[in-house]
């Protein structure tokens, strides 16, 4: 058989392959999945890689028995850790079309049908943000890329005019995400991490920027704001630090990665206001807006600038430019050239099932923690710490200890009951190991969230 040979075991391949799509797709308990050490995956797995292949029979049998077990099912009803992800039915679906369709997703010259839908679910994404029409964004591979392309945006624009390349700073509070952090280290810029336990105001940031010594506030070029914390599901005062950043001329960024999805209800929208004055924004879809891994956005009030930025410029690439292939190009809005159009399987299922649907199940995951929360009010184990924010709910198991939660959290997963795990939360100066529950999955039901908390007893 050569590599690209269409035969029968081809064919029958793509059958069981099928097949095992369908199957995943429409389980509704899946198995939750357990990570092995790689010295017994190596044992049962043995080497997989040979000079003749071992044949895609065997290849598929020790993915289904073994290896995909020893993966999480990230779409479990009680996966409660971290920011969990909940694709719909029909996303997934759509994403091995988008596979098996083999499309170049970075100049309208190779993608255009394709970038065409995916910028019909970008349009609807921007409408919910009350940014103005004429802007826009692309699809990243993650709130990481996002970030990192909005922001080295924002440092271009400020850097515009200066002859000497001076290093900038970013302000951004403690509550933001990691990988502002990481992202400020690709960009060589400072970061300020402006000390908060609640949410980060205009205040706090004016307080901040006064603080600093002339030389500093001169290299300040931009503030990220957080719209939905990872860890707490807080919303940033998004008003009051637009009304900052429009005085000072700074560049204001939403990570609105996790908390995005709330902007498709309006209930919940009203706790964004202000995110319609920012330059820039990131949303996941594959967190609340039901997208499979992976599928970050980035939005910009001045596409432009972003054009200007990430353009790439090759000889190889001029026809791109040229006016025959006149398009949108979403390699010239993110850091990446070569892209699969990963907004299609969003597209796909916001066009079947409709934006109402999608506003519902995302009410659910708020519901969802208010169920929560009042449950651990009643139980006489348990206090709330934060929350209900957003769908992230923190909690104490009373005179637990650290080894405590760790301990919790390993017996449910090993067990196959539930991966929920515990976080950190800031009392003045200490630290508390507390537990945490973030929804995003409709699938989870009050059952499930008895089942978990009925383990802490
Ligand atoms: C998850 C998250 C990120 C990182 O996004 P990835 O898609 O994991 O790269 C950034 N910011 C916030 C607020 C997040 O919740």
């Amino acid at each position: 058989m050569k590599t690209h040979s269409v035969d029968i075991d081809l064919v029958e391949m793509s059958l069981d392959v099928i097949k095992y799509a369908i199957s995943r797709i429409t389980e509704t308990d899946p198995r939750l999945g357990f990570p092995v050490s790689e010295k017994d995956l190596k044992r049962k797995v043995g080497e997989t890689i040979t000079p003749s292949g071992i044949g895609g029979e065997k290849a598929f049998q020790i993915f289904q028995d073994i290896l995909v077990k020893a993966s999480v099912s990230i779409d479990h009803p009680r996966h409660l850790a971290f920011v969990p992800a909940a694709p719909t039915r029909a996303a997934v679906m759509f994403d091995l079309v988008t596979a098996a369709s083999n499309v170049h997703g970075a100049f309208w010259l190779e993608g255009a049908g394709c970038i065409f839908a995916e910028n019909q679910a970008m349009e609807w994404l921007v409408s919910l943000t009350g940014l103005p029409e004429t802007a826009t964004g692309v699809f990243t591979s993650g709130g990481t890329a996002a970030n990192l392309s909005a922001i080295t945006v924002a440092r271009e624009y400020w850097r515009r005019d200066k002859p000497e390349k001076e290093r900038g700073i970013l302000i951004a509070a403690r509550t933001a995400h990691s990988s502002i952090q990481t992202m400020a280290k690709v960009i060589d810029a400072d970061v300020i991490s402006v000390e908060t336990e609640r949410e980060f105001t205009g205040k706090d940031l004016a307080r901040t920027l006064t603080g600093l010594p002339g030389s500093e506030r001169r290299r300040v070029f931009a503030v990220i704001a957080t719209a939905g914390t990872t860890n707490a599901g807080i919303v940033d005062e998004l008003d009051t630090i637009a009304e900052i950043c429009e005085r000072e001329s700074l560049w204001m960024h939403v990570d609105a990665a996790y908390g995005g999805g709330a902007l498709s209800s309006e209930i919940l929208r009203e706790q964004f206001q202000g995110i319609e004055r920012s330059d820039s924004i990131t949303i996941d879809p594959h967190k609340w807006l039901f997208a499979p891994y992976d599928c970050g956005a980035v939005i910009y009030r001045n596409p432009e600038l972003a054009r200007q930025t990430h353009m790439q410029e090759g000889s190889y690439l001029d026809i791109i430019s040229d006016e025959g292939a006149d398009g949108f190009n979403p390699a010239d809005y993110q850091i990446q050239l070569t892209r699969r159009t990963r907004g299609l399987p969003l597209w796909f299922s916001l066009a079947m099932y409709g934006t109402e649907r999608y506003r519902i199940s995302v009410e659910r995951g708020v519901e969802l923690a208010g169920i929560a929360a009042s449950k651990i009010e009643k139980s006489d184990y348990l206090e709330l710490v934060h929350g209900p924010s957003l769908s992230i709910v923190i909690f104490r198991r009373k005179g637990w200890t650290s080894t405590d939660y760790n301990e919790w959290t390993y017996r449910n997963h090993r067990e196959g009951i539930a991966l929920v795990a515990p976080t950190k939360w800031r009392n003045g100066s200490e630290k508390e190991t507390v537990a945490r529950f973030c929804f995003i999955n409709p699938d989870t039901t009050e059952e499930d969230i008895e089942l978990i908390l009925e383990s802490m007893a």
